[in-house]
C-alpha cells in the first residue's frame, strides 16, 4: 500500500505530465494559427492594393464585401481555429454483431492492453466531467506516461469507471481485432504490432511551425543579410 507522500507525489507527476503536454499542444497550434493568419494578411493586403490602384473596387466595397464572406465562414464552422478531435457516433446501429470476450482468463496475458488504444471522446463524455480527456491532444482519453488509459487500475487492469466509460469501451471486442490477438482462440497476442504502436509514450509535438535557420538570427544579423545579399 503506498503512503500518502508517495501518492501525493504521483498525483503531482501526472499533473506535470498533463501540464507539458497541454502546452506542447497550445503552442503548435498557436504556432499553426499565427503562421495561417500572417500569409492570410500579406495576400489579402497585397490583392487589395492591386484592386484599388485599378480601381476595381473601392475600400467601403471590399469591407461589404469581407463582412459576407466572414459570416459565411463562421456558418460553416471555417474559422481558423487550435484544432481539436470530438467523436461524432453514427446514429444507425453498427451492423457487425458484437463478440463477447472472456476478459477474466485473457487478462494474465493481454494484461488489459486495449487500454493503450487511443480515442476521441464525444462530445457528452466530455461535458460528462467523469472520463478524463489528455491536455495534449483534446479530446483524446488521458493517457499517463506507462501509455495506458488514467483509468485503468495498474493492478487488475480493470476499468475505474467502468459504469461511465465511454461508448467506444462499451462496444469494443478485441475477439476480431488482429492489432491485439494474432490468433485469438490460442490466446496468440500480436506482440509486433503493440511493440511497434505502444513502445513509446514520451510528449509529442502535434504539429509545429518549422523555421528556417536564418529567420532564427537577431533581427539586426537578418538586416545585414539582406543588405549584404543586395
Ligand atoms: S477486451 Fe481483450 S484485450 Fe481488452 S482486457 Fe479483454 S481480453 Fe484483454
Ligand atoms: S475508460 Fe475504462 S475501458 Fe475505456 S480505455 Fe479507459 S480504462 Fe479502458
Amino acid at each position: 500500500m503506498k503512503g500518502d507522500g508517495s501518492m501525493a507525489l504521483e498525483t503531482l507527476e501526472r499533473l506535470e505530465r498533463q501540464v507539458e503536454r497541454g502546452s506542447l499542444f497550445t503552442h503548435t497550434a498557436l504556432s499553426e494559427t499565427a503562421d495561417r493568419l500572417t500569409e492570410v494578411e500579406a495576400m489579402l493586403y497585397g490583392l487589395i492594393d492591386v484592386v484599388v490602384q485599378r480601381g476595381a473596387a473601392g475600400s467601403a466595397e471590399i469591407h461589404a464585401a469581407s463582412s459576407k464572406v466572414r459570416a459565411a465562414l463562421d456558418a460553416a464552422g471555417e474559422t481558423v481555429s487550435p484544432g481539436v478531435a470530438l467523436r461524432v457516433d453514427p446514429e444507425i446501429a453498427a451492423t457487425q454483431a458484437f463478440v463477447p470476450v472472456n476478459c477474466d482468463e485473457r487478462i494474465p496475458i493481454c494484461g488489459g492492453i486495449c487500454c493503450k488504444l487511443s480515442f476521441a471522446l464525444s462530445q457528452a463524455e466530455v461535458e460528462g466531467g467523469r472520463v478524463r480527456w489528455d491536455l495534449g491532444q483534446p479530446y483524446y482519453i488521458r493517457h499517463e506516461a506507462d501509455g495506458r488509459c488514467t483509468h485503468q487500475d495498474r493492478d487488475c487492469h480493470r476499468c475505474g469507471v467502468y459504469a461511465d466509460r465511454p461508448a467506444v469501451c462499451k462496444g469494443y471486442s478485441c475477439a476480431n481485432d488482429n492489432r491485439i490477438w494474432k490468433d485469438f482462440d490460442k490466446m496468440l497476442l500480436n506482440t509486433e504490432w503493440i511493440e511497434q504502436n505502444f513502445a513509446s509514450s514520451l510528449p509529442q509535438l502535434v504539429r509545429a511551425q518549422m523555421q528556417h535557420q536564418d529567420l532564427l538570427a537577431p533581427p539586426s544579423a537578418r538586416v545585414k543579410e539582406r543588405e549584404g545579399s543586395q
